[in-house]
């Protein structure tokens, strides 16, 4: 399942990023290039934007679409897995900030990117090939498995 977040869910798509759902969110879209974009990759349009949903183009087109009801976070999470019947399951494969594929890196390639202590602690670190962006599964992981776990499994 992929989706397309509206401008005002950039929370939700970086957490559905965290469970490994390819979800495109682009800052500065407008309203058409939006519907577009859902159109063509064939992605689930989840939007907070009332008026959008109404568009004659979304009608025509049948794009499926969620209208998010709230502003909250959880909330938000809670919608979309109730109404698209999908599981949370956190699994860093994605990168958070643009939704690529992370590749494993070798621990022995990364000591200078990453502090010293991080180093000598962990032996998974993963790469975004686009951004650079390195992860590895530190305390801020455990942190969002227990959230995902507490409210969502
Ligand atoms: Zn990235």
């Amino acid at each position: 399942m992929r989706f397309i977040c509206d401008f005002m869910l950039g929370s939700l798509s970086k957490y559905l990023r965290m469970c490994n759902f390819d979800t495109v969110f682009i800052k500065n879209i407008g309203d058409n290039d939006l519907i577009e974009e859902a159109l063509q990759t064939n992605r689930i349009l989840l939007t907070r934007d009332k008026k959008l949903t109404e568009r004659r183009i979304i009608k025509e087109n049948s794009i499926k679409l969620v209208l998010i009801k709230s502003d909250y976070l959880y909330e938000q999470l809670q919608q979309v897995k109730d109404t698209l019947k999908i599981n949370f399951n956190l699994d860093l494969q994605r990168c958070i900030k643009c939704n690529t594929v992370l590749n494993q890196l070798k621990k022995e390639n990364i000591m200078k990117a990453v502090p010293h202590y991080i180093y000598q602690t962990h032996n998974i670190f993963l790469e975004c090939s686009n951004c650079k962006k390195i992860y590895w599964k530190g305390s801020h992981v455990d942190q969002m498995k227990d959230f995902f776990n507490k409210y969502f499994s």
